[in-house]
């Protein structure tokens, strides 16, 4: 099974109800974000950048319960800058975890090895820490490319030493791929490869997007792909790595290869940090609203994705186009490529 049985049914069960109370936006994952600080200074990162001014801010884990209490999604992904480094990170997991939500834990993979055992100490008293957390740790290519990418010499095998921990633990383990425009399909494969060795659940492929906060200076401008280029890398990838475990649905995948049209559902993917509810997206920043009601009643979402907003051009990003996948599965054919990817 790509992923575990309990998400998918969650999810489903939580799809049914919001559609049977004729519910058209309503969140699937939230996006929350407890602090930016980070422990690297990634060359691609917006975080680091559009936050700088707060960076030494954090919200407290009441805060961060009343957010995800007040936006309802079944999944909550706790990312940043880096979660480990949140000092009551375990409190935070613990009680996520105890209002019956799935977590993924978006990582550098820095301390993953050191925290573990907390994680561990924590799955005695709470039983649902190895069913309902998933590490999601940031790998962007094998060790050369990575140390690159993250500008920091050691930083891959780290996180290969922490992510074959994890495993060892007994934890689901996702890694997260961003692609930019120098990034090789060889290399990819060869990724792969290493993952599949460590034992890892499935690869998710990020197609990187220059947004206003990360295009920092000419060459870091250079990074990022084009809608077509990205197409293009996509076409490539859903051959060469047909048979290893990459996480994108058939339609996602679908339409980052350019055979489908898919709307942003960025509504879908709210983001919640210390500002407030970023909208409209977890990418682009127009304004930050003080509750989660303000956030989807305010946002004009009738413009924004490509051919509305010139700023989404060239965003196929999962924050915006993967809620947008599942959501409008409606065909029984998709319905069928689904099932028959999850079991695959
Ligand atoms: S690890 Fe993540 S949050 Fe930290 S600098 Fe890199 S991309 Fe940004
Ligand atoms: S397409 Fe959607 S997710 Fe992408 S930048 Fe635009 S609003 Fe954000």
């Amino acid at each position: 099974m790509r992923f575990p049985l309990s998400l998918l049914c969650g999810m489903s069960r939580y799809m049914c109800w919001q559609k049977f109370f004729g519910k058209r936006k309503f969140p699937l994952v939230l996006m929350l974000e407890p602090l930016h600080a980070c422990n690297l200074h990634c060359s691609g990162c917006g975080r680091i950048r559009e936050y700088a001014d707060t960076l030494s801010s954090r919200l407290l884990v009441e805060e961060c319960v009343d957010s995800v209490l007040e936006s309802g999604a079944p999944i909550v992904s706790i990312c940043g800058g880096e979660p480990l480094i949140y000092p009551e990170i375990i409190e935070l997991v613990d009680s996520t975890l105890r209002l019956g939500k799935h977590i993924y834990l978006c990582t550098n993979g820095q301390l993953l090895d050191t925290k573990l055992s907390e994680f561990c100490e924590l799955s005695k008293i709470n039983r649902r820490v190895k069913r309902r957390l998933y590490w999601n740790v940031h790998v962007d290519g094998t060790s050369r490319t990575h140390d690159l990418i993250v500008e920091k010499s050691g930083a891959f095998d780290i996180a290969m030493n922490g992510i074959m921990a994890a495993k060892r633990a007994g934890f689901f383990v996702y890694t997260n791929t961003t692609l930019y425009k120098q990034t090789s399909v060889d290399d990819l494969v060869e990724l792969a490869r290493i993952l599949e060795l460590a034992g890892v659940d499935g690869m998710m492929l990020a197609p990187g997007y220059g947004y206003d906060s990360v295009k920092v200076s000419e060459d870091n401008c250079n990074i990022f792909l084009t809608r077509s280029e990205i197409c293009e890398k996509f076409r490539e990838i859903r051959t060469r790595l047909k048979k290893f475990r990459i996480t994108a649905t058939p339609a996602f995948l679908d339409f980052l290869c350019g055979d489908r049209n898919l709307p942003c559902a960025a509504w879908a993917n709210p983001t919640r940090n210390i500002k407030g509810w970023k909208s409209p997206c977890y990418l682009i920043t127009d304004k930050h609203y003080e509750t989660y009601d303000q956030f989807i009643n305010s946002t004009d979402w009738s413009k924004i994705g490509f051919g509305k907003d010139p700023r989404c051009e060239n965003c196929m990003m999962h924050c915006g186009y993967e809620p947008a996948a599942v959501l409008y599965a409606n065909k029984i054919t998709d319905l069928i490529r689904l099932a028959i990817w999850q079991i695959n």
